[in-house]
């Protein structure tokens, strides 16, 4: 048996390493249309994400795949974040709600999107996880665009209703009536729903009026539950 030695990356060599994957990781995600527009190109290229994931996974920061963080949950894979903020065509100064902050990574892409001139409340169910993304946001700059509420997303958050767009990063089992009702006229709400707890379609929806709104859906995914009042029972 062969066995192959993998080079040593002591901390310079990890950090050129993440400049170049992270120049080749944009490149093909542009090249193959996940990445469509220059602000979503440059944010993805702001954003560090190898910030965003636990310490002993940053080298695999700029691999185009989910990562775990802590608590079964996980940082979405860079090209679902792609599709994610091309698809919510967010513009500066707009009200952005997150559904499932994790270690913070989506939003603080969301706010770099905006030229970090709009805001993104995001809303955690897990404490431990909300105080970790506190933490990251606030070393990469983003705790002033930012807030993050610790409570049951599946119920919004009224107090800074209606928002502009809406995002879940974490499957749900139908769309909470509440989302649909803090979303301004003219507003999009993408999130992922399914019957089963690991397979979900992205459904995107644009409030077309008060009661109208018209859906689509963008294909198969596969997120962590969304666990509360609107969603899942926590197992
Ligand atoms: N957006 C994150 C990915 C988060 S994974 C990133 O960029 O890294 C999904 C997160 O949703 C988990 O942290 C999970 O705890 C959280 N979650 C699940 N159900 C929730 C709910 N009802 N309200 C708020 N957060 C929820």
């Amino acid at each position: 048996m062969t066995v192959i030695q993998m080079p040593h990356r002591d901390e310079t060599n990890i950090k050129n390493d993440l400049i170049d994957e992270k120049k080749y990781l944009i490149g093909k995600l542009s090249k193959y249309g996940y990445i469509k527009t220059e602000k979503v190109k440059k944010a993805m290229n702001t954003v560090p994400r190898e910030e965003f994931i636990p310490k002993e996974k940053r080298s695999y920061a700029y691999v185009d795949r989910p990562l775990h963080l802590v608590k079964g949950q996980t940082i979405s894979a860079p090209h679902m974040v792609a599709i994610i903020c091309e698809t919510l065509e967010l513009e500066e100064n707009m009200k952005v709600l997150e559904i499932g902050t994790g270690f913070g990574y989506n939003a603080a892409v969301v706010a770099e999107v905006m030229n970090k001139k709009g805001h993104v409340y995001t809303i955690e169910r897990l404490k431990s996880l909300a105080k970790i993304a506190k933490e990251k946001l606030k070393v990469t700059g983003y705790e002033n665009v930012v807030d993050i509420i610790i409570g049951d997303g599946t119920l919004g958050y009224e107090k800074e209703a209606q928002f502009d767009r809406i995002y879940g990063t974490a499957g749900a089992p139908y769309i909470p009536e509440d989302l649909k009702k803090q979303l301004k006229v003219g507003g999009k709400l993408l999130i992922p729903v399914g019957n089963n707890l690991n397979f979900q379609e992205l459904i995107c929806i644009v409030k077309k009026s008060e009661n109208e709104f018209k859906e689509k859906s963008l294909g198969g995914v596969g997120f962590v539950p969304m666990i509360g009042k609107y969603g899942w029972e926590e197992k």
